[in-house]
């Protein structure tokens, strides 16, 4: 299959528009040589950049010491830059996750930052996936970032969805909120096993170019695994048929944001379901050809009173059942935000709906909440500037 590249090349070296320049980090390796030939340099030129923004973390032209100090400073003069997202602020939880505040090139601090979340001991997410079947105590750190600056697909019980969507994020951005975390937590790619979240603000599946081009840039230049990665919907059906179709070599693992056992209470808590049910998600995901030992996640928020009830329980496991595909469940208690009006599940009912789910055979696990003091946990994702 015929991939694009990640993104348009801009040929425009000249800068004659006078305006300012896209940043050079979000092109490829391919991009970037095309870039450089244009400039009159040789191709390979192309692949230093990339090897010094994308393995070398370099945020700067003038550090590029492997290209020449007269390409540096004519690529500078002509106001290019790389141009890589940078932490704007960090907040600590007791637990040790930290929530970044991540501003763009070019972006104001207000309306266009985004977030992202490091959890040095992950979140319980990844438990029974395909990565998880070796050694039990690697390093389990796992880093969340966001697809889009807000998000519009307004689910009711969701801290991000208050923010309406403000704009998508670029393939450059997307991949740079990983760099930009994995150089601050000093993470050795290749040596440190650490795990990748589609999970903070945003639907990826409605700026799926952006996203997958993120997601390739990630794999073939920063050298991170698409195995260790997941990608969370909730259940873009013409999302998930695209992504059926991407070599499965080079895309993450897909999970799916459930959060109720069937359409009416999918309906309240989810509006988005009215134009995508769950048979039709169900239907979509059966198309994604899976690698060995493989599942799909469910994902399931615990609305107190709403979705936590022993017979919310059995329902989800049926509707599991019937799908017939190789799945897991992750239960996620719901994190409360200001001006929610939903309640947390009492820590029983959560025991009792991962019994159930046990002894209905179906594999579940629970995923801890981490870094609610800071407003770091799933779905309190809302550029928060208290600690
Ligand atoms: N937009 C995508 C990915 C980001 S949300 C999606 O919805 O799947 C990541 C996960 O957090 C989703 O499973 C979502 O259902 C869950 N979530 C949202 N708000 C939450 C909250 N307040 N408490 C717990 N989980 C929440
Ligand atoms: Fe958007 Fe996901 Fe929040 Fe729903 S749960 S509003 S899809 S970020």
């Amino acid at each position: 299959m015929r991939e694009k590249p990640a993104q348009l090349v801009p040929l425009d070296v000249t800068n004659s528009s006078g305006g300012s320049r896209e940043p050079l980090f979000g092109l490829d390796a391919d991009s970037l040589s095309r870039l450089l030939v244009a400039a009159g340099e040789p191709a390979f030129r192309g692949k230093q950049m990339a090897e010094a923004m994308y393995r070398q973390w370099l945020s700067e032209i003038p550090e590029i010491s492997t290209l020449p100090v007269t390409l540096r400073e004519k690529f500078v003069a002509e106001g290019w830059k790389i141009g890589r997202p940078v932490i704007a602020r960090a907040f600590q939880s007791v637990d040790g996750t930290e929530r970044y505040l991540i501003e763009f090139e070019g972006s104001t601090p207000k309306g266009k930052s985004a977030e992202a979340v490091w959890m040095p001991e992950g979140d319980g997410g990844e438990a029974g996936d395909e990565t998880d079947t070796e050694a039990k105590d690697w390093s389990r750190a796992t880093v969340c970032i966001s697809s889009q600056v807000g998000c519009a697909v307004n689910c009711q019980f969701c801290l991000t969805a208050k923010l309406g969507l403000q704009r998508n994020l670029t393939a450059g951005e997307i991949a740079g909120q990983v760099v930009a975390v994995l150089e601050r937590q000093s993470v050795r790619v290749g040596r440190d096993r650490e795990n990748l979240v589609f999970m903070g603000m945003g639907e990826p599946f409605l700026n799926y170019d952006n996203f997958m081009a993120a997601v390739r840039l990630l794999v073939r230049e920063v050298g991170l695994s698409p195995r260790r990665m997941t990608v969370s919907t909730s259940g873009i059906v013409p999302g998930i048929e695209r992504f059926a179709l991407e070599p499965t070599n080079v895309r993450p693992k897909l999970a799916i944001s459930l959060n109720a056992p069937n359409n009416t209470i999918r309906d309240e808590i989810m509006p988005i379901n009215r134009k995508w049910p769950i048979s039709e998600i169900i239907a979509a995901v059966r198309r994604v050809p899976l690698r060995p030992r493989e599942r799909i996640t469910f994902e399931y928020v615990l609305l107190g009173g709403v979705t936590d009830r022993p017979e919310h329980a059995r329902e989800v496991a049926r509707l599991v059942r019937r799908s017939g595909l190789p799945a897991k469940v992750n239960l996620i208690a719901w994190n409360p935000g200001p001006g929610i009006a939903y309640a947390m599940p009492s820590p029983e009912a959560v025991a009792a709906f991962h019994k159930l789910l046990i002894e209905e055979g179906i594999p579940v696990y629970i995923r801890q909440p981490r870094g609610r003091d800071i407003f770091a946990a799933c779905g309190q994702l809302k550029r928060t500037l208290e600690a």
